[in-house]
């Protein structure tokens, strides 16, 4: 599989230290509100990548944090702890609002169909691993204490800026809201990796430490977290990104630091999905969630087909109208799977041919809208219907459109329809009802039309001739 290495800048051949497990780490949201379709955009492409890495024939270990301590409202280490903002606006506890938000979150995920990572770990279960880090890096004098907090030390590096590609504009993100500036910083990109001498002193998850009570920087919270589980070395890190910098730079800065050799061999970032008047927020304008969707009519999963229809490496507009042509894309779609009958042989060549056609889609740097299409060529081609289902069964296990479930619903949905149509005493009176408009006796047009309202049936006149319901 090809995949482009923020790293490298370039798309290289996908190799895992050991083929027998591929180890991904993915950062995970900070709970202290809802999820907002941008950071889901980033989880349904993970989810994704997590799948096609498993089609291809890879075992996968994937790891996710919870961040419920730590990270502050800016990214630089600046501002108020974003779970202690939370925790204000509701009136609750640290964490109940973690708890509420973490369920909230998997909520939406498995509306989405993303899967659940195999290990999920809240920053505060891991408090002694930070601590380990952060003494060794003492140790190593890569980090120093001053004004109280624990500081890594960016100027003992050869190289800070690992991905130095990206554009200014995201490159600026984390420094860019509320700057402020630390005078203890011995540089300007050097960051906290333990605070104690905490601005807020209603600080609410705090710690025993070596350098006094206080609680961990956000950065380091991924890189504890991950060696944790992961051990010290990591095929592949994922994240938005507006992690790129400072966030996965300072992960790299200070896991290379710790272990005295590479970590992560392969970054994966998503691009973001911005509205039609600029960046997505929680705070300002429409607050876009999976529930938001819901509440407008939307079946999720028209959500992550959006998503899948474009690729990860390119900003992505939302917008109502956006999210209808997809809608209707899906219900075409569907419609048209629910005409495959169960009929025929699998012809099992044609159906290597064609899982070869979306695994090459998956391995040119997860080209999702290529797989899409490799959909709409299942459905043209010159094949049996078993073998088209038995195709679309098997891409969906990476798709995870819901492709076939869809379709028996709506089977299901047409075959009851038209069993309520065959009911030949309503028939009767309805073409009673017709010949009597014929023959322009409204009067006995109408009483029938009653007679039926009085049974539950609404009439609807159409160019084709009269339909019925129930209502
Ligand atoms: P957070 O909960 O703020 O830590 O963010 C969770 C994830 O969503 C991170 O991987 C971010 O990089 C990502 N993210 C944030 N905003 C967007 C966006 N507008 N589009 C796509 N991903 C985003
Ligand atoms: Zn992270």
């Amino acid at each position: 599989m090809y995949l482009y290495n923020s790293v490298s800048h370039k798309k290289e051949l996908f190799t895992p230290n050991s083929p027998e497990l591929v180890k991904m780490y993915t950062c995970g949201p900070t709970v202290y509100h809802f999820a907002h379709i941008g950071n889901l955009r980033t989880y349904i492409m993970e989810d994704v990548l997590e799948k096609a890495l498993r089609y291809v024939g890879y075992p996968v270990k994937r790891v996710m944090n919870i961040t419920d301590v730590g990270h502050l409202a800016s990214d630089a280490d600046t501002g108020e702890d974003k779970m202690l903002k939370g925790a204000k606006r509701e009136n609750k506890s640290v964490m109940e609002i973690a708890q509420f938000y973490t369920d909230a979150f998997f909520a939406d995920c498995e509306k989405l169909n993303i899967k659940r990572p195999e290990v999920v770990e809240p920053a505060t279960g891991c408090i002694d691993e930070f601590i380990k880090i952060v003494s060794t890096l003492i140790e190593k004098d890569y980090a120093y204490v001053a004004g109280g907090n624990v500081y890594f030390d960016t100027s003992k590096l050869e190289k800070y800026y690992i991905f130095n590609d990206h554009n200014e504009e995201d490159l600026a993100v984390g420094v860019r809201e509320g700057v402020e500036e630390d005078s203890n910083k011995k540089n300007r990109n050097d960051f906290v990796l333990w605070f104690t001498k905490s601005k807020f002193e209603d600080q609410a998850l705090k710690w025993d430490s070596p350098w006094g009570v206080g609680y961990p920087g956000w950065h380091i919270e991924c890189s504890g977290i991950s060696m944790k589980h992961l051990g010290e070395d990591l095929d592949i890190h994922c994240g938005g990104i507006d992690n790129a910098f400072p966030h996965h730079t300072n992960e790299i800065a200070q896991s290379e630091s710790y272990l005295g050799h590479k970590w992560c061999n392969y970054w994966f970032h998503v691009h973001h999905l911005n509205t039609d008047t600029g960046k997505m927020s929680k705070s300002k304008g429409e607050f876009l969630t999976v529930s938001l969707l819901e509440q407008k009519g939307y079946d999720p999963i028209v959500y992550r087909l959006f998503c899948l229809q474009s690729h990860y490496r390119r900003n992505l507009v939302f917008s109502w109208e956006n999210l209808d042509n997809a809608a209707v894309t899906y219900e075409k779609l569907i419609a048209k799977i629910a005409t495959l009958k169960k009929e025929g042989e699998v012809d099992e060549e044609a159906l290597a041919q064609l899982k070869q056609r979306f695994r090459t889609a998956l391995e040119s740097d997860l080209n999702t809208s290529l797989a899409i299409t490799a959909v709409y060529d299942v459905l043209k081609a010159n094949t049996s219907d078993a073998t088209k289902l038995a195709a679309l069964a098997d891409y969906d296990q990476v798709l995870c459109l819901n492709l076939l479930e869809a379709a028996q619903k709506l089977i299901k949905k047409q075959a009851e329809e038209e069993a309520e149509s065959a009911d030949p005493e309503i028939d009767a009176l309805i073409a009673a009802r017709t010949e009597a408009k014929k023959a322009k006796n409204f009067a006995e047009a109408d009483r029938i039309r009653d007679e039926l309202k009085a049974r539950g049936i609404e009439i609807i006149d159409t160019p084709q001739g009269a339909k019925w319901k129930r209502v």
